[in-house]
């Protein structure tokens, strides 16, 4: 089984923050409430945090509010505001080890990936959107008859955005990016699990200049803090990444006041490997495509499907891999998988393990806790899983592979589209042809072609089908952020 790498005690990150962030001041809940935020390596309280509710998001609306229509925000220069942007991604980068930190002891992600994925891919989406911010414009438009029609791309105003504890930090520059890119001011609240790096970056936004009510922050939990966003009559939109469910509830609640939505959501991600794949390569990556950040990826590569002739070698490499995984202490940077978020996480991971095995699919590796405290899981490996067991319908969101076999290119389209989802999916092959035509094939947003995992800011990236609504990253993500106004002069005789 995985290596062990022992929890040390080492120095901690400085918690700094642990209250909302409301027109640029640090205040305490107005219940007085607070929850506790957890270190799932080690199941310890790392810090009790301002419990926000439907009182303190209103204060949040109206600084909001405030700062769009009175504030200094509305009038400064696009390019200017660009500058803010990047001068927030150069501080980050300043600290990037200190929010790497900090991002492992809220969340449990190796710190490792927090500095080699999580705060580059973050910093590089803050200054992908910088660059935007001044050159979203209108068109001017050729109507009949004697008039001049342009259009304006004006902010869409007060937007809420509510995010998941999976990558918190690059949650927030997915959604403030395009957001302070377009003009907008915000309410975010990020997720109970994990509230730290989110109040952090709070204040970085503070120090780098951005003025006081753009950004504003109510840690909280969904049904209370979250609903209050979604329902405020002075939010004009919502961008929420999470879960289906959970997004059904938010799309019910925003109807009463039709707010704008966007949406990116769960899957069950198809990953397809042909026999004529480089089955070296092919391994690797279908193995980070599931087990990366601890299987808690919306894209994980979780259905994968590996043609019949290649299939118990392929297998077999896989199950060595996980053999060679070192689970342990996430601060530790030799460490590759680390706890799940939480105990609520951990007992369904282990509930769909036991559905996995209940309905006869070989366990080859893992299966089990590891270690005695933490919220730690073997890498487990699913082999001979059917389409229709449990482990192959529903998102499981854990270190769990399920691995099903096929035999030609003809069966795999159906197989692959059947699920509620339609994330991403990626197909590994030599065959320049068969990979297109699957790529065109295949309902996801994103397919990945002998590769997994790739994001990059300009690159867009959403959902088909029960996976989302709308795009975030690219030029399309500020989209959502934007209100077209078309303008007619009458231009007279
Ligand atoms: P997960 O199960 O992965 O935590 P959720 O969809 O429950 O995914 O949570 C994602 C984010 O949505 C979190 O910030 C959570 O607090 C928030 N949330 C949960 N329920 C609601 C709700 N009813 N309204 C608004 N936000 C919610």
């Amino acid at each position: 089984m995985a290596t062990v790498t022992k929890l040390q005690k080492k120095s901690q990150p400085n918690v700094k923050h642990t209250e909302c962030f409301i027109g640029g001041r640090w205040t305490p809940a107005a219940s007085g409430k607070t929850f506790d935020t957890i270190n799932p390596a080690t199941e310890e309280v790392i810090a009790q945090v301002a419990e926000g509710d439907a009182e303190d998001v209103d204060a949040a609306v109206a600084a909001a509010r405030d700062a769009l229509e009175n504030g200094p925000w509305g009038k400064i220069d696009a390019r200017d505001r660009g500058r803010l942007l990047y001068k927030l991604a150069d501080l980050m980068e300043d600290e990037l080890d200190e929010l790497a930190a900090l991002e492992t002891l809220d969340n449990g992600k190796p710190i490792r990936d927090a500095k080699a994925a999580d705060l580059p891919l973050a910093i590089d989406c803050l200054r992908y959107y910088a660059g935007f911010a001044d050159k979203i414009h209108g068109q001017t438009i050729p109507v009949r008859g004697n008039y001049f029609t342009y259009t304006r791309r004006e902010p869409v105003g007060v937007a809420g955005q509510i995010i998941p504890w999976n990558f918190p930090i690059l949650m927030v520059c997915w959604k403030w990016g395009p957001a302070l890119a377009a003009g907008c001011t915000l309410v975010m609240k990020p997720a109970e699990q994990t509230p730290l790096t989110c109040l952090r970056l709070a204040r970085l936004a503070q120090k780098a200049g951005i003025p006081d009510g753009v950004i504003n922050v109510v840690p909280g939990y969904g049904p209370t803090a979250g609903a209050a966003i979604v329902k405020h009559p002075q939010v004009n939109k919502i961008a929420f990444t999470g879960e289906h469910r959970t997004a059904q509830v938010i799309m019910r609640d925003a109807s009463e006041t039709l707010k704008r939505l966007t949406f990116e959501l769960g899957g069950k991600s198809p990953n397809i490997v042909f026999a004529d794949a480089d089955l070296d390569a092919a391994a690797v990556g279908s193995h980070f495509a599931l087990y990366f950040n601890q299987g808690q990826c919306c894209c994980a590569g979780s259905r994968l499907f590996v043609e019949d002739k290649v299939y118990d070698q392929f297998v077999d490499k896989l199950v060595t891999m996980n053999q060679h995984r070192k689970l342990g202490d996430p601060a530790d940077p030799g460490t590759e998988q680390g706890p799940q978020v939480d105990q609520a996480q951990f007992d369904k991971i282990m509930h769909y393990i036991d559905l996995g095995k209940q309905e006869g699919a070989q366990c080859l590796t893992g299966g089990k806790r590891f270690g005695d405290r933490g919220y730690f899981i073997e890498p487990t490996l699913f082999a001979d899983v059917r389409d229709d067991m449990s482990i192959a319908r529903d998102e499981i969101f854990g270190p769990v592979l399920s691995i099903l076999r096929f035999k030609d290119v003809d069966e795999i389209v159906d197989r692959a589209n059947n699920t509620l989802y339609g994330l991403a999916a990626a197909v590994w092959t030599r065959d320049v042809s068969k990979a297109h035509h699957l790529a065109a094939k295949v309902k996801a947003g994103t397919v990945w072609i002998n590769c997994y995992d790739v994001f990059d800011a300009a690159a867009p990236f959403g959902g088909f089908k029960m996976s989302g609504m709308g795009r975030e990253l690219g030029e399309r993500g500020l989209d959502a952020y934007t209100e077209t106004k078309t303008v007619t002069l009458n231009l007279g005789e």
